[in-house]
């Protein structure tokens, strides 16, 4: 596995690449990498010549009073998991080298941005469409992995793609579970052991709705009103940020369920601020 770190080298080399014929699959991470990435680059693998993951915690995508500087890392572990998963080539960039000191250009969906976790983080994906865009720019993929756990980005990054004829196919990969049903996060890290005992109950709550909507329950207020009776009775130090029904495809929110629907929720537990979503259908 080739580690590069400057632009210019990897630019080069994908050029290059792409000059002999050869396929790329690129895998956006933030490094700090779990099966959930590692599902992926495995995707990734069986998509293209060359798998190239970049390692890159965006600091544009981070709000002032955001976990930039905590983020967890690990680097010696990523370099062994990403080789091992087949990786020819991982992407180390650093912030100054990606962000010229008055970068003033940007990606932007605002649409699907200002809701669901946009709310709470509202220059979040503003910051996720720009890396993505450069980073696109840099290897000119052919495709490109998401995860559904993030449900939001991933719509977001097909719709920006759509939108500017991005050359690339995005790929949307299934969320990877740990086995009691929690959610894949480099984020788990944050947990204390107490709060990582009680969180899969976000899951387990979200089970519990696909199964009332099964049973005929169609009113996203009343699963709203669920979700918040269960996670207070089983994680009761949690908070939710959201708990939002909506259009799997454009994200609009939904007050009744007509066919499927995506739930999408975050909680706050701790330091942890925890993603999850599920398809339900009536
Ligand atoms: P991150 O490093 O958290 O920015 O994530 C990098 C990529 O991995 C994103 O496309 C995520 O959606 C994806 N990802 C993170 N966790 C999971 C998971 N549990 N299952 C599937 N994909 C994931």
């Amino acid at each position: 596995m080739e580690i590069i770190t400057t632009l210019e080298a990897v630019k080069a080399r994908c050029k290059e690449l792409k000059k002999q014929g050869k396929t790329i699959a690129l895998v956006p991470t933030m490094g700090y990498l779990h099966e959930g990435h590692l599902s992926l680059i495995g995707k990734a693998r069986e998509l293209a010549d060359i798998v190239v993951v970049s390692r890159f915690v965006n600091p544009t995508q981070f709000a002032p009073n955001e976990d930039l500087d905590a983020y967890p890392n690990d680097p010696n572990h990523d370099r062994n998991v990403t080789e091992k998963a087949g990786t020819d080539i991982l992407f180390e960039p650093l912030a100054s080298a990606m962000y010229a000191e008055d970068h003033g250009t940007w990606v932007e969906v605002p649409e699907l941005a200002k809701v669901l976790c946009g709310v709470t983080r509202p220059i979040h994906f503003r910051g996720v469409c720009t890396v993505v865009t450069k980073l696109f720019n840099l290897i000119h993929p052919d495709f490109a992995c998401f995860g559904e756990k993030d449900y939001q980005q991933l719509t977001i990054i097909r719709r920006m793609v759509r939108d500017l004829n991005v050359d690339v196919e995005i790929v949307g990969c299934p969320l990877v579970r740990e086995e009691d049903g929690l959610a894949m996060s480099s984020r788990n890290a944050y947990l204390t052991k107490e709060e990582r005992a009680l969180v899969p109950h976000i899951r387990k709550g979200l089970l519990l709705l696909a199964e009332k909507a099964k049973q005929g329950e169609t009113s996203a207020k009343n699963l709203q009103n669920f979700f918040a009776e269960y996670i207070k009775e089983n994680i009761p130090a949690a908070r939710i940020d959201y708990c939002s029904m909506v259009d799997k495809d454009n994200l609009e929110s939904l007050e009744t369920l007509k066919d499927k629907a995506v739930i999408a929720v975050a909680v706050y537990v701790g330091k942890a601020r925890l993603l999850d979503n599920i398809l339900i259908s009536k």
